[in-house]
């Protein structure tokens, strides 16, 4: 029962603590945890916001670049459709077309019979070479196109825009076309270079069939893509953004946006991890940052707990040591600085004061005879200690009712019970202050002079004696007593005690035999002399 036992020993000090200190922790965690979700929810929202302006952006920067190239294309159809499709503005005109800007890598223009008829640089198509089927794309089209990437004769994977040259009357002549290369010497791979991120982010483009126009790795480029849910929202022709994984398995904050002129869809993605890497880092910081204050509250939080605890702790452990003599003293002086603590102290005392009370008053019944109230032999064995100690010197008086068998018989225990009251109230009355009457039998007393020489106990016995022969008793009228007197006037040690006491029974026996009501002593240096005072 490791528990039980953990719980049976464990104190209010640590339980406050574990209590606070667990809060404070949960709270702090929770608090974490919800800065760090917000914050990665945040971060999340806004890369997805961003990637997809910034597919946008490029994807306007492409709509751009090939509006620009269809328009060029287009009136350079125009010009040749006026110049009588000479061979010679032709070859000027893919010359141009090539040289003027940087956008095209190679220019060719066609006849109505799909035969090549101007083309530049040279060595990109023979001239008089007649399109196979497969690249007549453009020439069955008859109509401004971007086509698809295709593999040029030349050897490059291209995009060809081209425009149909219409004559005069409206015949068919043929088409100009101007092709950008797909590889790192074109127009749309320097533009899309220039739109780097250093942040990890990247970009790609895709056809509408999911190819790969253009791609960070040179090599990938051609490569179909379309199977990746990402690159089939880029082909949808809308503009968003979402989570996803690109064609490693790793997972990527993308934004896509449309090229309309040519149907391609820009792709700009992040490795979320980068991203995450910037909130762990963020939170990290907030965390070093955090810590001194978390640990200057779970100091202040110890502190506290001590305080709060201390005076339950304090009463706790006086209440242990209930016995202690000073145990009151030392439970005043707990500091019970609020309200449960001060009334616990209050009760504590109470209740000690209340036990102090009735054990002293157990210890007074315990020496007092209940009859008489006067001191029985227990308590006459206290006082004698005290008088050891105290080397105190005294007298002693012993007091025997006479003939007292005689008030039994003749008026019943009762009324002798009540005559030995009354005796014990006259002797009191009688005695000072300092003297003490013990009842040691049934109508046998000592009384015991503190600082009493012979001669004034002999002087008292005498006058008690007197005194209580003239007194009126109940029922009985009078009664007499004998008294043996003895006294100790130093070396007051056990023996002498015992030894006094001894004489005063033996004076008292004198006393009986001398006719009772009368008082006899014996000095204590010569025990066997008895002073002989007739009354
Ligand atoms: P004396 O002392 O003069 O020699 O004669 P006595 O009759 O007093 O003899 P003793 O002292 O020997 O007798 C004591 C009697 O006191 C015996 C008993 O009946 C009576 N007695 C003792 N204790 C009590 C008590 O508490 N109450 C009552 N009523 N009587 C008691
Ligand atoms: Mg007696
Ligand atoms: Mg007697």
């Amino acid at each position: 029962m490791p528990l039980i036992r953990f719980v049976v020993r464990t104190d209010l000090r640590r339980l406050i603590l574990m209590l606070t200190v667990a809060s404070v922790l949960v709270t702090l965690g929770n608090s974490y945890f919800a800065v760090y979700n917000v914050q990665r929810q945040l971060l999340v929202e806004n890369t997805l916001e961003a990637n997809q302006r910034y597919a946008a952006k490029v994807a306007e920067s492409a709509q751009m670049m090939l509006n620009s190239a269809q328009h060029t294309i287009a009136f350079s159809a125009t010009l040749l459709a006026g110049s009588g499709r000479s061979e010679a503005s032709a070859e000027d005109e893919v010359f141009r077309l090539v040289n003027q800007s940087e956008l095209f890598n190679s220019a060719i223009v066609v006849n109505n019979q799909a035969q090549v008829v101007a083309a530049y640089p040279e060595g990109t198509v023979s001239k008089g070479y007649v399109l196979p089927e497969n690249t007549r794309q453009s020439f069955y089209e008859r109509a401004p196109l971007i086509t698809n990437p295709f593999h040029s004769v030349s050897g490059h994977t291209i995009v060809s825009i081209s425009h149909p040259i219409w004559g005069e009357h409206g015949n068919y002549l043929g088409y100009i076309s101007g092709t950008i290369y797909l590889d790192e010497n074109g127009s749309l791979s320097r533009l899309m270079r220039e739109h780097f991120f250093t942040d990890h982010t990247y970009l790609y483009v895709v056809d509408e069939y999911g190819e790969l126009l253009f791609h960070i790795d040179p090599k990938r480029v051609g490569e179909n893509v379309a199977q990746m849910p990402l690159v089939q929202k880029a082909m949808s022709r809308t503009e968003g953004s979402e989570e996803g994984r690109n064609s490693k398995g790793i997972d990527m904050i993308a934004g896509y946006a449309p090229v309309h002129a040519a149907n391609w869809g820009v792709v700009v993605q992040r490795p979320k991890e980068q991203v995450m890497a910037s909130l762990n880092e963020q939170m990290s910081q907030v965390f070093w940052r955090s810590l001194p204050i978390v640990l200057l509250t779970l100091v202040v939080i110890w502190f506290m707990a001590l305080l709060i605890s201390r005076p339950l702790r304090q009463l706790a452990r006086h209440a242990e040591n209930v016995n202690d003599k000073d145990v009151q003293q030392q439970i005043v002086t707990v500091r019970s600085w609020y309200y449960e603590a001060a009334q616990l102290k209050m009760a504590v005392l109470n209740a000690i004061g209340l036990l102090n009370d009735k054990i002293h008053q157990l210890d007074a019944d315990s020496q007092t005879d209940p009859l008489t109230s006067l001191v029985n032999r227990r308590g006459m064995q206290r006082l004698l200690d005290t008088f050891e100690a105290n080397k105190q010197p005294f007298a002693i008086l012993a007091l025997d009712i006479d003939h007292f068998k005689n008030v039994n018989d003749r008026y019943g225990h009762d009324v002798g019970d009540l005559v030995i009251q009354h005796l014990a109230l006259r002797m009191k009355a009688f005695l000072r202050d300092q003297d003490v009457a013990c009842r040691v039998g049934g109508e046998e007393f000592l009384i015991f002079l503190p600082n009493t020489s012979a001669e004034s106990a002999m002087c008292m016995a005498q006058s008690l004696c007197e005194h209580i022969a003239s007194s009126e008793m109940p029922k009985v009228k009078r009664i007499t007593v004998s008294i043996g007197v003895s006294c100790l006037v130093d070396h007051v040690s056990t023996q002498d005690m015992d030894r006094a006491i001894k004489q005063a029974d033996t004076a008292l026996y004198e006393a009986k035999n001398a006719g009772r009501n009368c008082v006899r002593s014996v000095a204590l240096k010569d025990p066997l002399s008895v002073a002989e005072t007739e009354v």
